[in-house]
């Protein structure tokens, strides 16, 4: 038994499943899930020593590739003054300023501690400021695990077949409305019915929890046309596509404004940080200027404030973005010529440096129908050659693919590489 497997049979004893996080338990793919021991740059190593070249990056976060030296160098400069404070600090104000820099449309900022609580918090605010019940979300589009947002869910909900989770009661997904990703007339089609209650459209505007699947010409433009009839408030979960699809999220590449965003990842530069925000006129009925009640202990915490503006600082550099999304293009399409020249049908989605592969002959996916329907088994196999190979992608076929600036074209090539040996013997 090497140690993985070692660590794996004790985590079971005393964790669910072993893990903290139910995708990681490697339960879509089979197999043992590798324990992690270190990262550097594009690379992580198990702890039996064997390096991969990672295309999760911790789910997002490592835009800049891992243990990044300034974002390291600021938390432990951070540390040395204390650990948390529940009290303001200077460094959530530059945080705030850095955030409406980069995302314009967020006039006003508040910090959490995750994804999660970034999109249970903006809904509960757009709820409260609109005077409505019910909600809209999208079929495979995962905003985290609060209650209301676990109804057809993507990711690991998706994964384990559990769309709506036990433990929700119906009366609680009773106001959740779910309807199709990227088709516009499911959304007017609910609306015409129940318009006048629906508080907001929460979306993932590149969903990167059922694989990835950018919005078709229009959709977005659609939905903030479809808010703005009825009144309703459009909520951006950037939280994966924030600071990743381009500086300035989804919003800034399809130039659409929503009304509040929700943002994680790449904000806390791998420390558990989120933060949802927009306009000025909504945000301000959060308590404690308005009446909506929202909290946390550690919200803001110095050390995590430190971490995520070291990241966001160096997000401006010079020509980051275009060389990223250059390298994930390379990538996504070696795949699928490979694939092709193999004779495997595959299908690929780009979105800045997010990436899907789809082993499927229908051509573009663009909907959870199309992407549940692909060939999970022929995925399987692919992803431990890969992962024998020395290529850590997401294990699981529901997931979008990370690159980063780490991923240098000799990085990439040398994955292709890799995927020529192992689709050949599929
Ligand atoms: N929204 C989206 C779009 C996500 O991808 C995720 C996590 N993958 C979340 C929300 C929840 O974030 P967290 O896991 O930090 O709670």
């Amino acid at each position: 038994m090497d140690k993985s497997q070692q660590l794996f049979a004790r985590a079971q004893l005393s964790i669910p499943g072993g893990v903290n996080s139910p995708v990681r338990a490697f339960k879509a793919v089979g197999g043992t899930p590798r324990f992690i021991s270190k990262a550097d740059g594009p690379y992580i190593w198990d702890v039996d020593g064997k390096q991969y070249i990672d295309y999760v990056q911790s789910w997002g976060p490592m835009v800049l590739g891992h243990n990044n030296d300034r974002i390291r160098n600021a938390v432990i400069d951070a540390a040395q003054s204390g650990l948390s404070f529940g009290a303001p600090t200077e460094a959530e104000v530059i945080m705030a300023e850095k955030v409406r820099e980069l995302v314009p449309s967020m006039e006003m900022v508040r910090m959490v501690n995750s994804g999660t609580e970034a999109t249970m918090s903006a809904i509960r605010l757009a709820r409260g400021y609109t005077g409505r019940n019910k909600l809209v979300k999208f079929e495979g589009c995962y905003h985290g695990h609060a209650d209301a947002l676990l109804v057809k869910a993507g990711s690991g909900a998706l994964t384990l077949g559990v769309p709506s989770s036990p433990g929700v009661p119906e009366d609680f997904a009773r106001h959740t409305l779910t309807v199709e990703f990227n088709n516009l007339d499911s959304v007017k089609e609910i609306f015409a019915a129940h318009g006048d209650d629906i508080a907001c459209i929460i979306v993932e505007p590149v969903a990167g929890n059922m694989n990835c699947i950018p919005p078709v010409e229009g959709f977005l433009e659609g939905l903030r046309a479809i808010c703005d009839e009825y009144g309703s408030v459009l909520i951006f979960d950037e939280v994966m596509t924030g600071f990743r699809v381009s500086r300035g999220g989804a919003q800034e590449r399809y130039k659409i404004t929503p009304d509040l965003t929700c943002l994680g990842k790449v904000i806390g530069g791998g420390m558990p940080v989120g933060a949802f925000g927009g306009k000025r006129e909504i945000l301000t009925h959060i308590a404690p200027t308005g009446p909506i009640y929202q909290a946390g202990t550690l919200s803001g915490n110095p050390v995590a404030m430190a971490a995520g503006l070291a990241a966001l600082e160096q997000l401006s550099d010079q020509g980051l973005y275009e060389s990223i999304f250059a390298n994930t293009e390379t990538l996504a399409n070696g795949f699928a010529d490979i694939a092709t020249r193999h004779g495997i049908p595959m299908s690929v989605n780009v979105a800045g440096s997010m990436f899907g592969l789809f082993f499927t002959d229908i051509g573009k996916v663009t909907n959870y129908q199309q992407a549940i329907n692909c060939n999970t088994e022929q995925f399987k196999r692919f992803y431990h050659g890969m992962l024998d190979e020395g290529v850590y992608l997401a294990p699981a076929s529901y997931e979008a693919g990370f690159v980063s600036k780490a991923h240098s074209s000799e990085i990439i090539s040398q994955t292709l590489d890799a995927a020529e040996r192992v689709l050949r013997s599929l």
